[in-house]
């Protein structure tokens, strides 16, 4: 995504028009023209004038190729929170159905966190919004993505909750609302500042796997292509993609870190007209290339249970390298890709897609109780948000933001994984201390390794504070259960 790019006005009224011709293209521009006044001289952080904003917000929806009433709702979401204009204005010009949109909106409020109490009482607001009008969450969430595009100009403080926020709530939310894309963007956006040193890492590691796959990936797609000539199925589009950051990191802890044991890093997607054709696309793939046993996954008869719908194989190719398959049609397709929001999509005919049973209405109290859960037992995460933080420097000066009453294990994780894993000892203000020691604001925090260190020491637990700790020293111990498990099981 690029956010350099300058978004406009006339861009956006250009996006609608060739996925909607018939839309209300004056209204658009009326909505436009109505919060760029509203928002007169008022600036974001970064400096720009605050109309980028809801703009910004609202190309993210017309690349889903949304209905217009939201795309005006969304030009027009933080007016009445933000300026002398009010929702009761909103409804003389905009009519019923964008105020209580922009109300719902507005309901939310902007971002606080004023302890605890407050937090969890706005996410229940957040649910209720939600569960009225599901729109309403769709509009918080590309206004949502604009501001992870533009956190740079918040406080660290600030940068550190809002990206977590994202990650553990909306972008969970998302999933289970079956938006694909729009929780791909939330994660690997906030991925980068709440975890920034894993972040550089994964980045890394799928930036180098995929430069070498480049040509392989080209051959794989052509003889695919040929294939299919022959067999007279036709492709409405075949294409790579590669595996989102988030979600690549996430693997790799469930897979010990071994890149080789991730099959999807780039993917092929094939998009056929009909379900016979995904069969049938299947059939010429295995024929084409060696299937990876145990691999094939059937989503299209078993779906999975945000909805998701495809045919899964990996193969494979010449070099012996492994790629994998998704086969799908093209509403398949839509859905995968938009979820909830492709109920208010428009085809090319301009005309709203009817979607069958509304499934997902059912779905919202569970996505309620699931996130209530989430939260009460989530100790963690108010320790992660709403502590007040620590300052503390490594010994070259680079500053390590932690949450009060952190240990320098915290802080080795927060370095890097491997130096939490062999992480030995510590020094604090050059003095040697108990990897147990409370660290205070303004501390010079040196860890000593052992290279030959196996892991963590389960014990940490006890002590650690940070989710990033608890996570990788509870992986480490489940991993060395799992290679335990294996070493007693009897020889193949
Ligand atoms: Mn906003």
């Amino acid at each position: 995504m690029n956010k350099q790019k300058k978004e406009t006005i006339e861009k956006l009224l250009n996006k609608i028009k060739e996925y909607h011709p018939k839309a209300d293209l004056d209204m658009i521009q009326l909505a436009y023209d109505f919060a760029a006044s509203a928002h007169e001289g008022q600036k974001r952080r970064t400096g720009e004038p605050y109309i980028t904003h809801p703009l910004a917000a609202a190309h993210i929806l017309a690349d889903t190729q949304i209905d217009p009433v939201i795309i005006i709702a969304t030009l027009l979401h933080d007016v009445p929170e933000d300026t002398s204009v009010t929702l009761e204005d909103i409804k003389k010009n905009f009519g019923s159905e964008v105020e209580s949109l922009v109300r719902g909106i507005t309901k939310l409020g902007k971002l606080k966190y004023r302890g605890v109490e407050r937090y969890i009482e706005n996410l229940r607001k957040m649910f209720i919004a939600m569960a009225e009008d599901v729109r309403v969450m769709i509009i918080k969430f590309a206004d949502r993505i604009h501001n992870l595009r533009t956190l740079d100009a918040m406080p660290p403080q600030k940068k550190y909750r809002i990206a977590l926020e994202s990650l553990e709530i909306y972008a969970s939310i998302a999933n289970r609302l079956g938006m694909e894309e729009i929780k791909g963007e939330l994660e690997d956006l906030s991925f980068k500042y709440v975890y920034p040193k894993d972040y550089e890492r994964v980045k890394k590691i799928r930036d180098e796997k995929i430069i070498g796959k480049k040509q392989y990936l080209k051959n794989v797609i052509e003889k695919t292509e040929k294939a299919f000539q022959e067999a007279h199925v036709k492709i409405i589009s075949i294409q790579g993609r590669n595996k989102r950051l988030y979600s690549l990191y996430k693997k790799l802890l469930k897979k010990e870190n071994s890149v080789a044991k991730i099959y999807d890093l780039v993917a092929i997607r094939i998009i056929v007209p009909t379900i016979a054709d995904c069969y049938a696309t299947l059939g010429i793939l295995h024929h084409t290339f060696k299937p990876l046993k145990g691999r094939i996954k059937d989503y299209i008869s078993q779906p999975k249970p945000n909805g998701y719908k495809s045919l899964h194989t990996t193969v494979f190719g010449e070099s012996g390298e492994n790629v994998e398959f998704q086969i799908r049609t093209s509403e398949m397709h839509q859905d995968a890709e938009y979820g909830v929001a492709a109920h208010w999509h428009y085809n090319e005919y301009g005309s709203r897609s009817q979607k069958k049973d509304i499934e997902w209405i059912k779905e919202l109290a569970n996505i309620q109780k699931d996130m209530l859960d989430k939260l009460t037992d989530l100790e963690q995460m108010k320790i992660d948000f709403l502590q007040t933080r620590i300052f503390v420097f490594t010994p070259k000066g680079d500053v390590i933001d932690l949450p009060e009453a952190a240990t320098p294990v915290d802080f080795a994780y927060h370095i890097h994984t491997e130096v939490g894993n062999k992480c030995n000892g510590a020094l604090i203000n050059d003095t040697m201390v108990s990897l147990d020691t409370e660290l205070k604001n303004g501390d010079v925090v040196e860890i000593i390794l052992d290279k030959n260190r196996k892991g963590p020491n389960p014990d940490w637990l006890n002590f650690v504070k940070t989710a990033t700790a608890k996570n990788h020293i509870r992986t480490n111990q489940k991993n060395k259960l799992t290679n335990w498990i294996k070493s007693m099981l009897p020889n193949k």
